[in-house]
């Protein structure tokens, strides 16, 4: 397949109704002044604030010498399902993981752009950001992240402060389109395909409308899918508990039998059985819990269900006509 565009912005939208035609005039503006074919997929995940009808009408309202798509979700998938999606309509040579919300500004994305074109050494260009606006609490969580992922997971490493806003090669598109899991985590799949990347540092802007989709119940939920995703060494745990567990209970067997036996000593038993009831119960049901965690993974995968489901594929090379 030829791909016609020189870069496509793949952007996932979720209720991002006001930024829409912003997003649209600046992405643009700025590659018509440089002479830059670019193209811009918007996948609309579900929205329920009328961001899809908005799309339609701009899809439609838009000349073809601009070239956008819309792909509609039935429903909310997530934004990894919306940028999968993305990936797959996008035609350009290159393309760019970009929010709609103009934290990262398409004047960025052409700047990485150009660099990628002028280093072909490298396949992908990421921003990496230099400062973050964000509570201590949240940096707090989000350096041990990174710290405990790259602990454990020896395969991988994912550099701190990396966002997903990246423009890449084809290549790199093809090779994370053919990575089947459902659950990802785009973060760790950069890492995993590989590739030569060149960081960038970049601010974010303050978001133009609206407000972020995340809560501390998604961020948690977001690590753990990150680390489940790429380790396996939880899983192995146990057999260190128990082989640690197995030798201080000989150990305290040896002591037990000096006691008695020896010094004739009676050795209070309650207390001790209680304590180690509660300490192994609780650590069998953990681990109990990290094994089932691993096992909802395999079984949500096993179902081989799709990423996300498209109710309509808009484009506007004929207009805003119906193409699915
Ligand atoms: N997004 C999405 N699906 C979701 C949540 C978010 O497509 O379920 C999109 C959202 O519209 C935005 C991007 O992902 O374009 C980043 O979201 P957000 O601005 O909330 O994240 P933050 O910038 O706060 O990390
Ligand atoms: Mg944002």
């Amino acid at each position: 397949m030829t791909n016609p565009y020189s870069l496509s912005f793949v952007v996932p939208c979720y209720n991002e109704v006001d930024n829409i035609r912003l997003f649209k005039r600046r992405a643009f503006e700025c590659f018509d002044a440089e002479g830059i074919s670019l193209e811009i997929v918007f996948v609309n995940d579900g929205s329920q604030d009328g961001t899809f009808e908005l799309l339609r009408e701009v899809v439609g309202e838009t000349d073809p010498s601009h070239p956008m798509q819309a792909v509609q979700f039935s429903r909310n998938f997530g934004k990894e399902a919306a940028l999968y999606a993305g990936m797959e309509a996008a035609r350009g040579e290159c393309i760019c993981l970009i929010d709609a919300d103009l934290q990262q500004t398409p004047e960025d994305a052409l700047r990485m752009y150009k660099l990628l074109m002028d280093k072909p050494e490298y396949d992908i260009v990421a921003a990496c950001q230099v400062e973050r606006k964000e509570s201590v609490v949240l940096k707090l969580f989000k350096h041990s992240f990174y710290k405990t992922f790259n602990g454990i997971c020896t395969d991988i490493e994912i550099p701190a402060n990396v966002s997903d806003f990246r423009v890449f090669r084809r290549t790199v598109a093809d090779a994370l389109l053919s990575l089947p899991e459902g659950q990802r985590f785009s973060k760790g799949l950069f890492a995993w395909v590989g590739f030569k990347t060149l960081e960038v540092p970049y601010e974010p802007d303050a978001r133009a409308n609206g407000e972020s989709k995340w809560s501390v119940k998604s961020l948690f939920h977001y690590a753990a899918n990150g680390i489940l995703g790429f380790t396996t060494w939880p899983l192995k745990v146990a057999v260190w508990i128990g082989l640690v567990a197995s030798l201080g209970g000989f150990v305290y067997l040896l002591w037990i039998i000096f006691e008695y036996a020896l010094r004739g000593t009676d050795v209070p038993g309650f207390p001790t059985l209680a304590c180690l009831i509660l300490l192994f119960g609780g650590l069998q049901l953990t681990v109990l819990g990290v094994i089932g965690e691993y096992l909802s993974r395999s079984y949500i995968e096993g179902k081989h269900r799709p990423l996300y489901i498209a109710k309509e594929h808009l484009t506007n090379e004929g207009r805003g006509e119906n193409e699915k």
